[in-house]
């Protein structure tokens, strides 16, 4: 589902639709694919600006994303086409929405979460609660002064997070946090549009999610098909919350930024203390939304041949209502939850414990002044350590990386080595893998990589380790298939 709606696929197919029902799929702001329309895009621009200089407008901005991108990362706004900055990697450009709707002079986006529940048939539910996040810095209309404040043109709450304006929403009542509660800024709404305008708006974000997942649901269904062959289907009860992001314009209209396949679940967030460490605290307007979103969920999504076993348990022992059994039920979901979150929190814990402890990791939980005074005498101890590049992905506390076998046995070398890469041809490989035949288990192979690798000319990195090693692997299993 994350390739359905990255956002160059989630664009074609919205585009399909607009171009077969224009005036339906109008909540799209208009989008070209770099680098492959990067010309068309030119002559578009060049276009588009003609029409605003007859028509006295200022001129249309645009916003440049990476496909895969999330949290605002390696998004910014531009004006002339030769401000974007060429990359392999694939982009969308899209045209600005510069007058959004703003509360206190403050931009935001809405976060609305939908579960889908079931494919055939299509069931989908809209969950009634959700996230605002608001900009830091009072909105201006684009120009080229402010096209790089962040604080002012992007909601992300990754981003606003770090700017010195940004305010935790502690309680409910709260109407001035940078992450509000949905249901919290409807009401500020119909206090300055009036219900109906809202009660209006309120329709049209419920269309433009359908016909979103009207666009997608070919592919979801083919993936689904894919993933899922029959027979497998009967005991398996797959669903999805996914996250639409959502701006209003000052009109009120609805328009679609993008769907989140993966939406945080995220109940608490990161603060750095004076000392430069990261703890981390309950946020609870996360915990208010979030919660109930994953137990209602659950509610919905549990097999209802379970339900129905678990209600009829329930009713003859207890003589229980089926109010009692929906407590019971909640209750133990919640009792799930938390026990979840405890999970989290500890293996959050046991990690900065372990890997990112000031004591055994000096690069990480110090202010930088501090890191700076003692950074030249920890250097030369440090540079031994850092060179090797298996300390990196085991650490050098004893831990071993369980998910590796390679990387655990790497870890066990004593003295941290110099290695160095070679590339590896067809024929070179060929020739590895047979004189390696003779070798069998893991540790045998490791070490005639090691040999393989010591022997070539420059540094490799952990992650050109690891798939040097798999790749060998791979060859290896192969090999012993066919003999
Ligand atoms: P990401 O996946 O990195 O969060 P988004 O598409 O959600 O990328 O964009 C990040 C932020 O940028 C949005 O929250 C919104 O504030 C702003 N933004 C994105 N696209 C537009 C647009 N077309 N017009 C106006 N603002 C936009």
């Amino acid at each position: 589902m994350n390739d359905i709606l990255r956002k160059v696929h989630l664009t074609r197919s919205l585009n399909v639709m607009r171009s077969l029902y224009p005036a339906e799929y109008d909540f799209y702001p208009k989008t070209w694919f770099i680098p492959e329309q990067s010309e068309q895009f030119r002559d578009d621009v060049r276009y588009i600006h003609e029409q605003d200089q007859q028509h006295k407008r200022s001129l249309t901005t645009f916003i440049v994303k990476p496909s895969d991108g999330s949290q605002g990362e390696g998004i910014y706004l531009i004006r002339n086409p030769s401000s974007c900055i060429m990359t392999n990697r694939p982009h969308v450009i899209q045209e600005y929405i510069d007058r959004p709707l703003l509360i206190n002079g403050l931009k935001f986006d809405l976060r609305i979460y939908v579960l889908i529940l079931n494919l055939y048939p299509l069931e989908l539910f809209l969950y009634d609660e959700g996230l605002a996040r608001f900009a830091t810095i009072d909105y201006k209309a684009p120009a080229t002064e402010n096209l790089h404040q962040t604080f002012m043109h992007l909601t992300n709450y990754s981003l606003n997070k770090k700017s010195a304006t940004y305010k935790h929403t502690i309680n409910d009542k709260q109407t001035d946090g940078s992450k509000r509660k949905l249901s919290v800024v409807w009401n500020q709404l119909i206090k300055m549009y009036g219900q109906d305008k809202i009660d209006k708006t309120k329709l049209l974000i419920t269309e433009l999610i359908n016909k979103t997942i009207i666009a997608i649901l070919p592919e979801l269904r083919i993936e689904y098909e894919f993933e899922l062959p029959m027979g497998k289907k009967q005991n398996i009860s797959c669903f999805q919350i996914v996250g639409f992001d959502i701006i209003l314009t000052d009109k009120l209209k609805p328009i679609l930024l993008e769907v989140n396949a993966n939406p945080s679940l995220r109940m608490d967030f990161e603060k750095e203390t004076e000392l430069g460490r990261v703890i981390y605290q309950p946020s609870p307007i996360d915990e208010e939304i979030k919660k109930p979103l994953v137990l209602e969920t659950l509610k919905l999504a549990l097999p209802k041949k379970k339900l129905h076993t678990m209600y009829e348990l329930l009713i003859p022992h207890r003589g229980a209502s089926l109010l009692d059994y929906e407590e019971a039920m909640t209750q133990r979901l919640e009792k799930v939850a938390q026990r979840r979150v405890d999970e989290r929190s500890e293996k959050i814990r046991s990690i900065r414990l372990t890997r990112f402890d000031a004591k055994h990791n000096p690069y990480f939980s110090r202010p930088l002044k501090e890191f700076r005074k003692d950074d030249e005498e920890q250097q030369q101890q440090n540079k031994k350590v850092l060179l090797n590049p298996f300390t990196l992905v085991g650490g050098d506390n004893g831990k071993e990386d369980e998910d590796d076998p390679f990387l655990t046995s790497y870890n066990r070398t004593d003295e941290p080595k110099m290695v160095k890469r070679k590339k590896l041809k067809a024929n070179n490989k060929k020739q590895l893998i047979s004189n390696d035949d003779h070798e069998s288990g893991e540790n045998g192979a490791n070490q005639s990589i090691s040999t393989m690798i010591e022997s070539d000319e420059k540094n490799l990195s952990p992650h050109e380790m690891y798939l040097l090693k798999k790749q060998y692997r791979q060859g290896l299993t192969a090999n012993n298939g066919i003999s």
